[in-house]
């Protein structure tokens, strides 16, 4: 039997969290939900996803220009085991009493406070954690990313203390309303929230995190610094560590991967779907090890490095893989990531 799956919030995130659902062997997307009509909800038409109005919307909306709707969010949530909320920040909380009333259980997104639900999660990290609960939430993509490398480095290594500077994308590609288009612009609230929400999953990690604003909408960038308890004896054992994790690809010098535009023209050419990237990206020459201390970059393709771990969150409410490893597996052989 499958598990029923409903996406209410057809956004950027839960475009791609429906069709990451689609592509799994053990669940079944029973519809998504969008306020209004637009080209997004056509291509959900077009792409056989059921469609239905959630939010302020309403059905009129939909009839008037002729798009099919199959009813309203309470309809989609009695066809559903789970639903996956990706609506804007703050919104989510606001639906925790639709998804109570109607006895389903929720995932809930990153821009939500950790209060939402019963446990902040990421598969690598405390994918157990999630086991059998109702209400969980994927944290955000920048506490995704520190989130998986801490699940590498903490257990080899142990850490002292880790420092991120976050160069974070000003805005996703279609926000073109959004800024700075041409400056650089610091969060002075030190330390950024990111430090605190990584601790949501890690209590008891030594983090603090700073983040500066830039002009991009590819990716943000993570500047590491971490001060390991036990270090290897040399940077390579660090690469290597990353390179047999799944969800971190590392590019090697000789593949002219200089920074955020050529990992984005390598998601062009690789075909899993909307030139995604859903691995942390590091580059094996800047992972470097002085001493105690520990380098690294990484990329973090903020559009869908929390799509597999919706679907491995789901999995882990439902007990439906046996360790977090197998989950991942089956998530990234389904999206094509594995080998690519
Ligand atoms: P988005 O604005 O791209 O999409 C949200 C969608 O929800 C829109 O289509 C909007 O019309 C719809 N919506 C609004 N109110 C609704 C309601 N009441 N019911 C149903 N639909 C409603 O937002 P997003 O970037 O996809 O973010 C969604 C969540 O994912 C947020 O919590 C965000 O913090 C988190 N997140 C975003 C990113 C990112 O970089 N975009 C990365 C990781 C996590």
């Amino acid at each position: 039997m499958r598990i029923r799956v409903a996406v209410n919030g057809y956004g950027t995130i839960g475009k791609r969290i429906a069709d990451a659902v689609v592509r799994q062997p053990d669940l079944e997307l029973v519809g998504v939900a969008k306020t209004h009509p637009d080209f997004e909800a056509r291509r959900a038409v077009e792409r056989g996803y059921a469609l239905y109005v959630g939010g302020d919307g309403s059905p009129a909306g939909f009839d008037a220009v002729g798009l099919p709707v199959a009813g309203t969010v309470p309809d989609l949530l009695g066809r559903a085991d789970v639903v996956v909320d990706a609506t804007p920040d703050k919104v989510g909380a606001g639906n925790r009493r639709l998804y109570d009333a109607a006895g389903v259980r929720a995932i809930f997104q990153g821009g939500e406070a950790a209060d939402v639900a019963e446990v902040s999660f990421n598969a690598l990290a405390n994918y157990a954690a999630a086991r059998g609960k109702r209400r969980v939430r994927v944290v955000s993509c920048n506490t995704t990313g520190i989130a998986r490398a801490a699940a590498v480095v903490l257990p080899r290594w142990g850490v002292e203390r880790w420092d991120v500077t976050l160069v974070r994308r000003a805005a996703d590609p279609a926000e073109s309303k959004k800024g700075p288009l041409n400056g650089i612009v610091p969060s002075l609230h030190i330390p950024s929230h990111h430090g605190p929400d990584v601790r949501t999953i890690f209590p008891d990690l030594a983090i603090a995190t700073v983040a500066v604003v830039v002009p991009t909408t590819l990716m943000h960038v993570h500047v590491n610094h971490v001060r390991l308890r036990s270090p290897p004896a040399d940077a390579a054992a660090l690469v290597e560590a990353f390179r047999e994790t799944p969800r971190f690809r590392l590019f090697a010098p000789w593949e002219g991967v200089g920074g955020t535009p050529q990992v984005m023209e390598f998601a062009r050419g690789r075909g899993i779907g909307r030139d995604d990237v859903m691995e942390n990206v590091l580059w094996q020459e800047g992972v470097t090890l002085e001493g105690k201390e520990a380098y690294f970059f990484q990329a973090i393709h903020q559009e869908s490095i929390v799509v597999p771990e919706n679907i491995d969150a789901i999995r882990a409410m439902f007990d439906l893989a046996p360790d977090g490893r197998t989950s991942i597996g089956i998530t990234d052989r389904a999206l094509g990531l594995a080998g690519r």
